[in-house]
């Protein structure tokens, strides 16, 4: 597996696994925990999962799916911006922990930004830290702007990563923030790398690039999605089939002629965009 650092040193892998909508009733409970458990024995033992998804019934899901593998697995988790207060936080962290069934969360995410002062998720994020609650803390959604805000709250320059949508249809960070995040060591976490719901297994281009290498439109997107060092892709598999296959796409390597054609199909941005998000 090839790893990427966090700010402090710490390395996960560069392909983990999404959990959204899993847990939500498409699929027996029991066949998505088993999904994610081979993801982890193929190496993608990173797994993002937040309070949101489910309502807590991606959590519970992903605490099956570790059973016993806890020590291996590089957990990452979300909490709501309306509960990211100094007393909200500690108590959705609470009740997260107790769906994963773990004593710690490896990397908490602020979701996206809200009402609440980031002065102040910053400080609960560091008080769950010095109890050993968490790891590592970190944010999502965050525009460059609010990024340069996050480095002025006290504590702020502590965040280990930023998890945003990335795939060729929306590329707008390249421009910017993936810039910003490499220039502060800090990694940036690929949301939606097949983009949400799969929607560019139907694209024309990733098709005739998959071609040529003998992949699935799916693996050409997860590898143009890890093409720079600095970026962990987190794509969703439901299905044993589909985690087989992600986790090939890491041995995929694009070459100039795959990545001018889907500059071609999907142009790499020319000036800011505002931050594209789900
Ligand atoms: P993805 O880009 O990961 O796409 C997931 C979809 O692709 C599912 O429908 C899945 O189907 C399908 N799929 C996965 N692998 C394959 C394959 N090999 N072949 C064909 N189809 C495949 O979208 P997500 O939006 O789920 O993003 C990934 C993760 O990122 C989320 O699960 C979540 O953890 C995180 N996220 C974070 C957000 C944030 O605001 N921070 C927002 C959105 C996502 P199937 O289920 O059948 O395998």
């Amino acid at each position: 597996m090839r790893m990427v650092r966090l700010p402090d040193g710490t390395e996960v892998p560069a392909l983990g696994q999404g959990t959204w909508h899993i847990g939500d009733g498409h699929r027996p409970p029991a066949e998505e925990a088993a999904a994610l458990r081979l993801g982890i024995q193929l190496g993608m033992t990173l797994i993002d999962t937040a309070e949101m998804y489910g309502e807590g019934a991606a959590e519970q899901v992903v605490s099956a799916a570790i059973a016993g593998l806890r020590d291996r697995v590089f957990l990452v988790s979300k909490v709501y911006p309306h509960n990211a207060t100094r007393r909200g936080t500690p108590a959705a962290c609470e009740r997260s922990l107790r769906r994963l069934g773990t004593d710690h969360i490896d990397l908490y995410l602020l979701h996206w930004r809200g009402g609440a002062p980031l002065a102040e998720t910053v400080e609960a994020f560091e008080r769950l830290r010095a109890e050993g609650k968490i790891r590592h803390w970190g944010v999502s959604n965050f525009d460059t702007d609010d990024m340069e805000e996050l480095l002025g709250v006290p504590g702020g320059a502590l965040c280990a990563t930023n998890q945003v949508l990335y795939n060729p249809e929306h590329r707008g960070i390249e421009f910017d923030l993936l810039p910003w995040c490499e220039g502060h060591a800090m990694p940036v976490m690929a949301y939606s790398p097949i983009g949400q719901g799969g929607r560019l297994l139907r694209s024309a281009a990733l098709a005739r690039v998959a071609h040529r290498h003998g992949a699935t439109t799916a693996q050409i997107a997860i590898a143009w999605s890890l093409r720079h060092p600095g970026v962990i892709s987190i794509p969703k598999a439901g299905s044993a089939e589909h985690a087989r296959e992600n986790a090939a796409a890491l041995g995929i390597t694009l070459s100039a002629e795959d990545l001018a054609a889907i500059d071609a199909a999907y142009a790499p941005p020319r000036h800011k965009l505002p931050l594209a998000m789900l």
